[in-house]
């Protein structure tokens, strides 16, 4: 079937109408003269409304102009030729053009109607066929895209619900269309908040949310519509963990006290995080894009290809023991453990480095070991005490134990001055032995905190001469010439058998010591001090052994060629201490030393000790 638009695109069958009507208007009149004699233009009119129906009003024109030359010729004389003779035949055709003439424009107006009526008909069509496309293409959008997609009326009713918010929402399209989102749906109290507000204000809203009954986060969109709201939603849940693992690990990547950066394959720093400011002094934004060998000292630069090659090949580096240059050009010692990081596809991209200061570590180690050291140093120098303590002891009772023996013979042969003889050395050895007892004594005094002082005025040049003329025996057995130069009344508050003490083992180590060569033994005053000096010419003590000889049990010379417990000088300095004084020794091996006391000749404040 021909629409109207085709049809009055074809001219030729429109015109071809106005011809067929006009020889068929023409025909019946011819047919039926007697009954259109009075009435010849009535077929004519018919053709001209036929072929201005069909064909409009060219065609309408074209059947006037046809009927009208066909009755002239035709039925109006003289026939068979155009000419008409009588005046009413004129006039009668003339008035039959204008009407038809007047009946085509009538025609053009119809026809101009038909037009546009048309032209609305196809336009009202094609937009339909659009509408409908446009439906099918927006669903299939729709069906398609990775957001939940929901349309409610204004009661509230699912109207729309696509694929994926029938995912997001584990509920399929079917149990929700019609039905109130406000009842019964997954959409959290938040989420029906957002709603109504869209709906009763008209205004876009925008919402990150938890859902508890879906235990998701949504992203929502609600955007007022012409017949409610739609709502684009999306699950975030995946995102905002890792989110929260990203703020995590963050939180704990700047609260640790660790060292935390990060540095690309080439080197250069990434991030850097409170840890790495405070051990190497630098702030982020000071060194972030920066190159990780500016913390590198000059002779560790091979270090850094060596650790991000292991990297590059996929290797961690743990606890690489090495140091690094901090801010202000120190050095500070390092435990490094590298990682690599890889991206999405895979690909190591990242060295990620922990760097703890181990200068604490470290130094808690150095202390170990000289921990470790002094202990067996301090066993060695037990043992050693022991053996020269049991060498010591066994002499004195040994030679004590013979010259028993002796005095008996004597006694019984009755050599009395022999005896006697006898008797003064067998006093000599007890006395050694009780002196050694007292140093004994003096350890477990002074170790225990119970060496009293028992302070009274007392003239340190009369102790000095006492003790020397003590030991004039000694002194002459050993050869040695003791000189003194020491006024009396040098007096001060100290305690009397203790200075007596520090000056007798002062004497004997010198007279021990000196090979027989001269001692001289001063005493002075200085102002509120009064200073004793004991000085021999023998056999010396190197300078490192001088830092030694004050501390228990230690003694420069071996226990073959010298006795002695190692004991005397450290009593001497408690002692020394006690007063609130000084001592120090000053010596050249070989050339012989000198050992100088100094003390208050009151005690501090006042206070007795
Ligand atoms: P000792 O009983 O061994 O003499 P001391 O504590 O009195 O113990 O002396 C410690 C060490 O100091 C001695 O063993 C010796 O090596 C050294 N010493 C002390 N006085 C002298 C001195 N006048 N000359 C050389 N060495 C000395």
């Amino acid at each position: 079937m021909i629409t109207f638009p085709e049809f009055s695109r074809l001219a030729w069958l429109r015109y071809g109408v106005a011809v067929v009507a006009s020889a068929a208007a023409l025909l019946l009149t011819g047919l039926f003269w007697p009954l259109f004699r009075n009435i010849p233009f009535m077929p004519a009119f018919l053709a001209i409304f036929l072929a201005g129906w069909f064909g409009g009003d060219g065609p309408s024109f074209l059947a006037v102009a046809l009927c009208a030359v066909g009755l002239d010729f035709f039925f109006y004389p003289p026939v068979s030729s155009l000419r008409l003779e009588e005046p009413y035949d004129i006039l009668r055709i003339i008035v039959f053009l204008v009407v038809g003439s007047l009946g085509s424009l009538v025609f053009r107006q119809l026809w101009a109607a038909k037009h546009h009526r048309a032209q609305l008909v196809m336009t009202a069509e094609n937009a339909r066929a659009s509408a409908e496309t446009a439906a099918g293409e927006l669903e299939q959008i729709l069906e398609s895209i990775t957001d939940g997609f929901c349309a409610l009326d204004r009661a509230y009713r699912y109207k729309y619900v696509n694929h994926r918010a029938e995912e997001i929402l584990g509920r399929r399209r079917e149990e929700l269309l019609g039905k109130s989102a406000l009842e019964g749906s997954p959409m959290s109290e938040a989420g029906i908040g957002s709603v109504r507000k869209a709906m009763d204000q008209g205004e876009t809203c925008h919402a990150q949310a938890f859902n508890p009954i879906l235990q998701r986060w949504l992203a929502t969109d609600i955007y007022p519509s012409p017949d409610g709201v739609v709502v684009l939603f999306r699950d975030i849940t995946d995102r905002k963990r890792a989110q929260e693992e990203i703020r995590r690990m963050a939180a704990i990547v700047e609260s640790s006290e660790d060292a935390i950066l990060s540095e690309t394959l080439d080197g250069v720093i990434t991030s850097w995080n409170a840890g790495a400011q405070s051990l190497f002094g630098y702030k982020a934004e000071e060194i972030v894009g920066q190159p990780i060998s500016m913390l590198m000292p000059r002779d560790r630069k091979n270090e850094m290809q060596e650790i991000l090659e292991r990297i590059r090949q996929g290797e961690r580096v743990e606890h690489y023991e090495t140091v690094r240059l901090t801010k202000d050009g120190g050095v500070v010692p390092v435990s490094l453990s590298v990682s690599p990081v890889k991206d999405e596809s895979g690909n190591i991209v990242w060295a990620a480095k922990i760097a703890r200061d181990i200068t604490e570590q470290k130094r808690q180690q150095a202390e170990r070991e000289r921990l470790y050291r002094e202990a067996q140093e301090a066993a060695r120098v037990r043992e050693e005490f022991l053996s020269v303590a049991g060498h010591e002891l066994r002499t004195p009772l040994t030679s004590l134990q013979f010259q028993l023996h002796a005095l008996r013979r004597r006694v019984k042969s009755g050599e009395q001055d022999k005896a006697v003889e006898l008797l003064d050395r067998a006093a000599a050895q007890l006395e050694r032995l009780v002196r050694l007892t007292e140093e004994l004594l003096d350890v477990t005094r002074i170790t225990t905190g119970r060496l009293e002082l028992e302070l009274e005025e007392t003239d340190l040049g009369q102790i000095v001469k006492e003790v020397v003329n003590r030991h004039k025996d000694s002194t002459s057995r050993a050869g040695c010439e003791v000189r003194v130069f020491a006024p009396e009344g040098i007096t001060g508050i100290w305690d009397r058998s203790r200075l007596d003490q520090v000056i007798t083992n002062l004497l004997s180590n010198a007279v021990k010591f000196s090979n027989g060569k001269p001692i001289e033994v001063r005493a002075d005053l200085d102002t509120s001090w009064a200073r004793l000096t004991v000085e021999d010419h023998g056999i010396g003590i190197s300078p490192e052994d001088q830092s030694k000889i004050f501390e228990r049990f230690e003694r420069a010379v071996s226990k073959r060629s010298y006795g002695g417990l190692g004991l005397g000088l450290w009593i001497t300095r408690q002692i020394v201490d006690a007063h609130h004084g000084r001592i120090e020794v000053t010596s050249r091996p070989g050339q012989g030393s000198t050992f100088r006391i100094e003390l208050p000749l009151k005690p501090p404040g006042g206070a007795l000790a």
